[in-house]
C-alpha cells in the first residue's frame, strides 16, 4: 500500500482530461502540503521502492500486463535522478529503459512512432522511456526546421499537423491500453528559476560539469514556446487510460515520492497475483517432490 497521505495528494497532480487544463495553474514548487522532514521523505520513498519491487515481481510472473512510463521535462528537471531512484529496487530483468535522442537517418526513414514502438515493453515488463513520441510535438514544434528533415510528403504537412500528431498519439495510447499496456506519462515540471540554479551548479561544481551543455541554455531561450507546446500536448492526450502527471519538480524529494506513488498505485489497480497452480500442476509438483526425496 502506498502511504495514505501521499495517495491523497497524488490525485491533484493526475490529469485525465485535457479540458480546461492550464499549466499556469500548476506550481513547480508545490509540495502538496506535505512538508516532510528530509528523513521522513526518504523513508516514504524507500517504502514505495520496496512495494514496487513486490508488484513488479508479480507483474513479471503473471506475464499479462505491461507498463510504459514516459518521462518528459525541460533540461535539469530531474528525469535522470527520478529514473535512478524510483526504480532502484526492481529487478533489472523486469524493466527496459530507453533514452530517445535526435532521430537517426534510419529512424527518419519511418513514421515517427516507429522507433518508440519497437522499444515498447514486453508483457510482464516495465518500460521506462526517457523522452518519447512527445518530442514530436515538443522540440519539433518549437523548431519547425526539424520537421522539414522528417521526409514527409509535402502535401501531408499542413497547418493542422500538431493537432493531427496529438490525435495520433492519443489514439495509439488508447490502442496500447486496450492491449494491456498501462501508460503513465510524467511531466516533471521545473520552474525557470530553479532550472537556472541547477544549470549554474552544473557549471560551478566540477563533478557536475559533465552534465552541462550549452545547447540546454539555448533551449531555455524557447521556454514559453515549450510551455505552450507542453500544455497543448497534455490537453490533447490526457485520458483516464493514459493519464498525465504534472509533477512539481523544484523539490527533488517531492518529485520522486509522487512518481513512485503514481506507479505503485497504477500497479495496485491491476490486482496482480502470482499465477495460480492448477490441480494437475500440483499433482505434477508432488510427483517431482517424491522423485527428489
Ligand atoms: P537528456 O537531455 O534527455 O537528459 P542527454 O543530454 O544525454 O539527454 P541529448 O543529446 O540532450 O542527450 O539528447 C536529447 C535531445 O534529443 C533533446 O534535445 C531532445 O529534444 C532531442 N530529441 C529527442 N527526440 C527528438 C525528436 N523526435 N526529434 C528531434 N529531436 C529529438
Ligand atoms: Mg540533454
Amino acid at each position: 500500500m502506498i502511504n495514505k497521505r501521499v495517495a491523497k495528494v497524488l490525485d491533484r497532480f493526475r490529469i485525465t482530461s485535457g479540458k480546461g487544463f492550464r499549466l499556469k495553474d500548476h506550481d513547480p514548487g508545490d509540495t502538496g502540503g506535505l512538508d516532510l522532514q528530509k528523513d521522513h521523505a526518504a523513508d516514504l520513498l524507500q517504502q514505495g521502492i520496496e512495494r514496487l519491487a513486490e508488484l513488479q515481481d508479480m507483474l513479471y510472473a503473471q506475464d499479462r500486463w505491461s507498463m510504459l512510463c514516459i518521462f518528459q521535462a525541460m533540461d535539469a528537471a530531474g528525469k535522470d535522478g527520478v529514473i535512478k531512484h524510483v526504480f532502484s529496487g526492481i529487478n533489472p530483468q523486469g524493466c527496459q529503459v530507453h533514452s530517445f535522442k535526435q532521430p537517426t537517418p534510419v529512424d527518419l526513414d519511418h513514421d515517427f512512432l516507429w522507433r518508440h514502438s519497437v522499444a515498447l515493453p514486453e508483457r510482464g515488463r516495465i518500460g521506462i522511456h526517457n523522452r518519447s513520441w512527445y518530442e514530436e510535438v515538443l522540440v519539433v514544434r518549437v523548431h519547425p526546421d526539424l520537421l522539414t528533415k522528417e521526409k514527409l510528403p509535402p502535401r501531408l504537412v499542413g497547418k493542422t499537423i500538431w493537432e493531427e500528431r496529438l490525435e495520433d498519439i492519443a489514439a495509439y495510447e488508447r490502442y496500447l491500453a486496450r492491449q494491456g499496456t498501462v501508460v503513465l506519462k510524467f511531466f516533471l515540471h521545473v520552474g525557470k528559476g530553479e532550472q537556472k540554479r541547477r544549470f549554474l551548479s552544473r557549471i560551478e561544481e566540477p563533478e557536475k560539469n559533465w552534465k552541462f551543455s550549452a545547447a540546454d541554455v539555448a533551449e531555455r531561450g524557447h521556454w514559453d514556446a515549450y510551455m505552450s507546446a507542453y500544455e497543448e500536448a497534455i490537453r490533447g492526450t490526457a485520458a483516464k487510460h493514459a493519464p498525465w502527471y504534472v509533477v512539481p519538480a523544484d523539490n527533488k524529494w517531492f518529485t520522486r515520492l509522487l512518481v513512485e506513488a503514481a506507479i505503485v498505485e497504477a500497479l495496485e489497480g491491476l490486482d496482480l497475483h502470482y499465477p495460480k497452480v492448477t490441480k494437475a500442476e500440483k499433482a505434477a509438483l508432488e510427483v517431482a517432490r517424491k522423485a527428489l526425496v
